[in-house]
């Protein structure tokens, strides 16, 4: 992709210790895998983390790896090796690039990580399909691998409301899952310590949120692509005290530059938001398209999924069931047209780019008519663009920066 200009954007100085964090957090997995000292428990993004830093596990979350296959863009060469097996290529490019991977013994760890010879090895596999089916399928494939065991939570999806039934529901889910991970952990469970943690992931969330937040101010401190890489310990490490620390860090970073009305990009004249996921392999690319053309992509659907504000550390497992099936990927469409007109109030933006994902229709939101409809009630204008999260075969680069450009072209006329 070639650029007009090349615009200055800023540097974010906390991103060096986030960077630093997951160092740590990758080398304490491969010390914890090499003398098995602790056990290694697999986690989905929005899965039951909480449960299993208490149990006393060292928490892997494949889909961290497989983002950074994507970035690293190494998996659209990986994706065909699991095709080979049967997967489809229509199917999560998470979980292909990521199966793709470990059949070609290949990681992005050992080359960003000096000593780290592969991923970690599960003692057990814990999913939630709150977010979609797939990652059952993706953690059964390594279960069988690894002859390890797979616990999990059949989450609800297309929710209006949590019902008191629904959370009842996922609550009892997550209750069954102690005894057996008390038997793989060799630990006791100790809802002391579940309720530290959970008060501990309570406060990363709220701190991520503002940070997230911080991004309402004009000009906007922080971009959407700044948000993807440093969301990072919001996914690996909530429940730890390092994490909250971190983004405590980060928000009075920008509280600084907005005070200061020091923008993310030099000349912020288009504010956008962004439905659904990034390309990962295009972020940096991204980031300098719409930069160039003096547009900040600024808030997300996607940032926002880790943000768990039911949590409560005094009710920790209705607290949980109720803040993991309170995300947004789970709610029925009227909710999320009702949530995205709210953010594109309270950040103020000119337009919306949805990412139609070809691999991830769960966190696509423009194929049921909402582009529609909300343009219809809003008056603000928005481009659909077609690509994927890890698959750069579906991605036009062309054709996202001529589509991209029209419609800034179009947002200049209308302003
Ligand atoms: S939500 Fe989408 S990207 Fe995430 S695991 Fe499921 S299909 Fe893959």
């Amino acid at each position: 992709m070639t650029e007009a200009k090349q615009p200055k954007r800023k540097v974010i100085k906390t991103a060096a210790a986030m960077g630093k964090y997951m160092a740590d957090y990758y080398y304490e997995l491969d010390n914890a895998a090499k003398t098995g000292e602790r056990k290694i428990a697999w986690c989905t993004s929005v899965g039951p983390a909480e449960i299993l830093r208490t149990m006393g596990f060292v928490v892997y979350f494949p889909e961290t790896h497989a983002a950074m296959l994507g970035s690293t863009r190494m998996s659209t060469d990986l994706i065909p090796h699991a095709t080979a097996l049967g997967y489809s290529p229509e199917v999560c490019s998470y979980m292909t690039a990521d199966i793709g991977a470990y059949l070609q013994k290949q990681t992005p760890l050992t080359k960003t990580f000096k000593g780290i010879e592969g991923i970690p090895k599960p003692d057990v596999l814990v999913y939630n399909t709150n977010q979609c089916r797939d990652v059952q399928d993706w953690f059964g494939f390594y279960a069988r691998e690894f002859n390890a065991p797979i616990l999990g939570i059949s989450g609800n999806v297309t929710v209006n409301a949590s019902t008191d039934a629904i959370v009842t529901g996922v609550a009892l889910q997550m209750q069954d899952l102690i005894a057996p991970l008390e038997e793989i952990s060799g630990n006791a469970f100790d809802m002391d310590k579940l309720k530290e943690v959970v008060g501990l992931s309570r406060q990363c969330s709220d701190t991520w949120k503002q940070v997230l937040e911080a991004a309402s101010a004009t000009p906007s401190p922080l971009t959407f692509f700044d948000g993807c890489t440093l969301m990072g310990p919001a996914v690996v490490g909530r429940g730890t005290p390092e994490a909250v620390k971190l983004y405590k860090q980060l928000l009075a970073e920008l509280e600084e530059r907005v005070a200061q009305k020091d923008g993310a990009i030099e000349n912020e004249r288009f504010r956008l938001y962004w439905d659904g996921m990034p390309v990962w392999g295009r972020l940096s690319a991204h980031s300098k398209l719409f930069a160039s053309l003096d547009t900040n992509v600024l808030a997300s659907t996607y940032c926002s999924s880790w943000i768990f504000s039911a949590l409560d550390a005094e009710d920790p497992f209705n607290s949980m069931a109720k803040a993991y099936t309170d995300l947004f990927i789970v709610r029925s469409e009227d909710y999320k047209e009702a949530y995205i007109k709210e953010k594109l109030e309270m950040y103020q933006v000119d337009g919306i780019i949805y990412h139609d994902a070809k691999t991830c229709p769960n966190n696509s939101n423009c194929r049921y008519g909402m582009s529609n409809r909300i343009q219809e009630k809003t008056g603000i204008p928005s481009l659909v663009i077609d690509g994927d999260l890890n698959d750069l075969r579906c991605v036009s680069d062309e054709q996202t920066k001529t589509n991209v450009e029209a419609f800034i072209e179009q947002l200049e006329e209308s302003k």
